[in-house]
């Protein structure tokens, strides 16, 4: 069964399409990684998935309905929970008022929803550095702090489809490990379903089911993620690696 449903998907900016016909199926309970070099089109197509921008052409359903063009305020209702690029905190809020501002969201959601984190200390539970640092003021983590901030954060609105964008930018291979572990233990433990942005190709595969590669706004290829990792002439053509 599959969460969400691309479809011909086209969304340009002016003259440039950022992305050309796209289709990408997310399987339920699955982590799908959408790969490509600088300028393929994926960050596009998440922010085209979560309306913040409107496509020109083809369809959008989540959970069976059709989201094409629908506002993104009203994402977070329908189950969808969007971490961009950058890693926005507010600065002078402390953590845990950061995180209060994810369960706002979680109140347009209906209460029997399964979800993995529902509370406060279900998101210290995940992210223990989280709890320990709970009264500090956001702009004193690190730059792995601040990304599980945003995923706790994203969490606590209770979604069923989290939508991740270079989760490993700038981040030590051993911290970039760390989270890739916990968000494959997520969707392993609750059944939640992630579509996940990477340039970095090797470590996005290593925790995805399947990998979806972008280029120049179109899909090239979409496999398994075993085979695009086993694959060497796939790798070289493709990934990088
Ligand atoms: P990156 O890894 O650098 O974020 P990407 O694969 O996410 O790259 P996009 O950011 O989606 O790629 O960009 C796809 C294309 O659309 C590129 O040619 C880019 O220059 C262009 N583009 C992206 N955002 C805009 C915008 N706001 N206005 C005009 N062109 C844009």
């Amino acid at each position: 069964m599959s969460v969400l449903e691309i479809k011909n998907l086209t969304t340009t900016y002016g003259p440039v399409k950022a992305l050309d016909s796209v289709d990408v199926t997310v399987g339920a309970g699955q982590i799908t990684a959408v790969l490509g070099a600088n300028g393929a089109g994926k960050t596009s197509l998440l922010r085209t998935v979560s309306g913040l921008v409107k496509p020109v052409d083809g369809t959008i359903t989540l959970d069976g309905t059709d989201i094409t063009g629908k506002p993104t305020e009203s994402m977070v209702h329908r189950g969808m929970a969007h971490v961009p690029e950058g890693r926005g905190v507010i600065a002078e809020l402390t953590i845990e008022e950061n995180l209060r501002l994810g369960m706002r969201g979680a109140a347009k959601r209906p209460n029997d929803v399964p979800a993995p984190v529902r509370t406060l200390d279900d998101a210290y539970q995940l992210f223990p550095v989280l709890g320990d640092r709970r009264s500090a003021q956001a702009h004193t983590l690190s730059g792995g702090e601040r990304q599980m901030l945003v995923i706790a954060r994203a969490l606590l609105s209770r979604p069923t489809l989290l939508l991740l964008d270079e989760p490993s930018l700038g981040l030590a291979p051993r911290i970039v490990a760390q989270i890739f572990n916990l968000v494959r233990a997520l969707v392993n433990d609750s059944g939640l379903t992630v579509l996940l942005v990477e340039q970095n190709a090797r470590s996005a595969l290593s925790i995805a089911h399947t990998g979806v590669v972008l280029n120049l706004g179109k899909v090239v290829v979409t496999e398994s993620a075993e085979v695009l990792q086993n694959d060497a002439t796939l790798r070289h053509s493709y990934l990088g690696f």
